[in-house]
């Protein structure tokens, strides 16, 4: 394959698997029963190997080191880590580790060489239930390493590691949820169940029973893969597995190239021997990747024939869709190396105590003592948001329904997207789902959102909100709908005997805790449109209002609008969303009818009248950002003058003169 192909596979993370020794004894892992060390070895990455691939692929910028073995049995971890961290790679250990025996000085290393994430796998909350899965496992040994690992990142004010205490579900733990989350969250780590992998290898150790508790526990609404198959029609993690072979490419210890985290059957080729690009971009692994789309047929020799994810889909037809290759985001080197350089333990700490100095210095200023910790996020984001387009008032017509995209099932029609002035993104869309379908798996993400519904029927799955049936599931009809909070679970399908329209919000700012977030809500303005009582004029009706994670104040109210009545121009100091339910209202110079939507930007004037004979029905959704005016004008005058650096219309005259 050439450069410029398409089809080129060259990803900006690998990953390369520092150990497949492990000293636990899992009984359904295939490391410990002995099948991947058969075919891939038992054995350590190379300090040698994983130098040469840094040194020859400037391109790849985050390595992840876990895959079927213990990393932290590997001699030359700490030697690794230190390179990486000079040669600005980001390195990971998401997949998991035991981290049951680990010398100090490497999690001293995991801090001082910014591992970036470390993701513990702890299947109980007591060293009897632990053990019953992680033979030969000390409980004990493994929080105090947690414990020591928190106390290198207090030192030095680091957040890296980022921590993650992964549950994997068995009938013998089910009970000791809830502790783990617990201890998890004492121990500053996030906290994920996770189905275990049944008969994937081997046969199925400690299958779950008592799927009722389990169902309310896990907030996976499922508690099987087969379970989650039926519910979502692919197979569980699927694309967290099978798209690494484009975007994330596993390599064996010894070079090896698998693919996939699954594969241990063969390989396609040899990295170290081959070059990396061009194992990766090989024709047995090409042939893979179209086999996984469905574009061709199955080939004895290619490893994925012998998965049962390959087999399933080929059953079923439901082969990869290209949306689902989502390229993970790396960052580059140069990004890896100003955050090292910048978030460098001695540079953090002066930086924290410049600011706690002038924090001192300003007493009573809440807008420059919230500055310190958010400058540098702060600042990437007022980059990436400078790119996307300012939001203006505009009436965005709808008509309903829109048309549906039978081969995907679902197909959203944008209606605005960009940044508003005080919420650095803001969206919406109006999507079709086609009957019987779900758009992904419950999925949690730092947006807020607003969900409303169009037409149709749709079921929501609320992973969070377990219902006392303990399906997790909600009925929602036309009018009806759903804040989400960030970080919330929830997926939908559509149940009705059509596709179903939904108008979605969503948004992103700056995140802030308080007592009195808004959790999650389900509302309807089915009783307000019965509702014939109207009184003459412009009447508000509050739905809800409170602050949330990114908002100062989201708030909500519906609105009637007698015929001739209105409101002359104003400005509001936060931006709204109006959808017109029933009857016409006219603003912004255009008449606007039934699930036509409005949007004012915050500041900018704008007026409403009602042109009709009906009185005009609405909802409005008003969403105000924080006022951060030191930090903003920070922001935008730090960005401003490293544009203008860039800029080389600036030097030319300057450059002129000199020459
Ligand atoms: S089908 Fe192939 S790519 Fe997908 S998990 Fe199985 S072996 Fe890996």
């Amino acid at each position: 394959m050439k450069r410029g192909d398409s089809r080129l596979v060259r990803p900006g993370k690998i990953r390369l698997d520092a150990s497949t020794a492990c000293q636990l004894a899992c009984p359904s892992c295939p490391t410990a029963n002995g099948a991947t060390g058969q075919s891939l070895g038992v054995g350590f990455l190379r300090f040698r190997d994983f130098k040469k691939i840094i040194d020859d692929h400037p391109w790849v910028s985050a390595i992840e080191l876990a895959n079927w073995g213990e990393i932290f049995l590997n001699p030359e971890l700490t030697e690794m880590m230190r390179y990486a961290h000079t040669r600005s790679v980001a390195l990971y250990a998401s997949t998991g580790a035991n981290l049951n025996r680990v010398d100090p000085s490497v999690l001293e290393a995991l801090v001082k060489y910014r591992l970036r994430s470390l993701t513990c796998s702890i299947d109980g909350a007591c060293q009897e239930t632990y053990s019953l899965y992680r033979v030969k496992g000390d409980f004990r040994q493994v929080i105090e390493n947690v414990k020591a690992i928190n106390r290198f990142k207090a030192q030095v004010r680091s957040s890296y590691p980022r921590l993650k205490w992964q549950f994997i579900l068995f009938d013998h733990n089910a009970r000791e949820i809830d502790a783990a989350r617990g201890m998890a969250e004492q121990l500053g780590m996030a906290f994920a169940v996770k189905l275990s992998w049944e008969d994937l290898y081997t046969t199925p150790f400690s299958p779950v029973t008592d799927s009722r508790l389990i169902r309310q526990r896990t907030g996976l609404g499922v508690v099987t893969r087969e379970e989650f198959r039926d519910k979502f029609g692919r197979d569980y993690f699927r694309e967290n597995q099978c798209a690494k072979m484009w975007v994330s490419p596993q390599v064996n210890y010894d070079g090896r190239v698998l693919g996939c985290c699954v594969n241990f059957w063969d390989d396609y080729g040899n990295a170290f021997q081959e070059g990396l690009e061009n194992s990766l971009n090989s024709e047995k692994i090409d042939y893979a990747r179209q086999m996984l789309l469905g574009k061709k047929e199955s080939r004895a020799d290619i490893p994925c024939t012998r998965c049962k994810i390959y087999q399933r889909m080929k059953e079923t037809g439901a082969w990869m869709a290209e949306e689902e290759i989502r390229k993970e985001p790396a960052k580059s080197r140069a990004l890896v190396s100003l955050e090292n350089r910048m978030l460098a333990h001695g540079a953090t700490s002066r930086i924290l105590d410049l600011w706690s100095d002038v924090k001192h210095a300003s007493a009573g200023d809440d807008a420059l003592q919230q500055a310190a910790p958010t400058y540098t996020t702060g600042l990437i984001s007022e980059f990436r948001r400078r790119k996307m387009p300012r939001l203006e008032s505009r009436v965005h017509p709808l008509s309903l329904p829109l048309g549906s995209d039978d081969e995907k099932g679902w197909k959203p029609y944008p209606q605005f997207k960009g940044v508003a002035r005080r919420i650095r993104h803001l969206s919406c869309h109006v999507s079709v789902l086609n009957q019987d379908h779900t758009p992904h798996p419950p999925h949690r993400h730092k947006e807020e959102e607003i969900l409303m519904l169009l037409s149709g029927e749709v079921e929501i799955t609320l992973p969070d909100q377990p219902s006392s049936d303990g399906t997790c599931a909600r009925r929602l009809n036309p009018g009806d709908f759903v804040y989400y909070p960030a970080y919330f679970g929830h997926t939908l399908t559509c149940v009705g005997d059509q596709a179903a329209n939904y108008l979605m919000f969503k948004w992103h700012d700056e995140e802030k805790r308080c007592n009195d977030e808004l959790p999650f809500g389900h509302f309807s303005v089915r009783d307000f449109l019965r509702d014939e009582r109207v009184r003459q004029g412009f009447v508000p009706r509050k739905v809800f209002e409170g602050p949330t994670r990114c908002l100062q104040r989201l708030q909500c109210h519906t609105s009637t609008l007698t015929p001739g009545a209105g409101y002359p121009p104003h400005r509001d100091p936060y931006d709204v969303a109006i959808l017109v339910l029933e009857g016409e209202v006219e603003t912004l110079g255009r008449r606007v009818g039934p699930h036509d939507l409005i949007f004012y930007a915050v500041g900018e004037p704008h007026g409403m009248v009602n042109p009709g004979e009906v009185t005009a029905k609405y909802v409005v959704f008003e969403f105000q950002g924080r006022p951060n005016h030191f930090v903003d004008g920070l922001l935008v005058a730090t960005a401003d003058a490293f544009r203008k650096v860039r800029d080389p219309q600036r030097w030319r005259g300057l450059l002129d003169k000199l020459g």
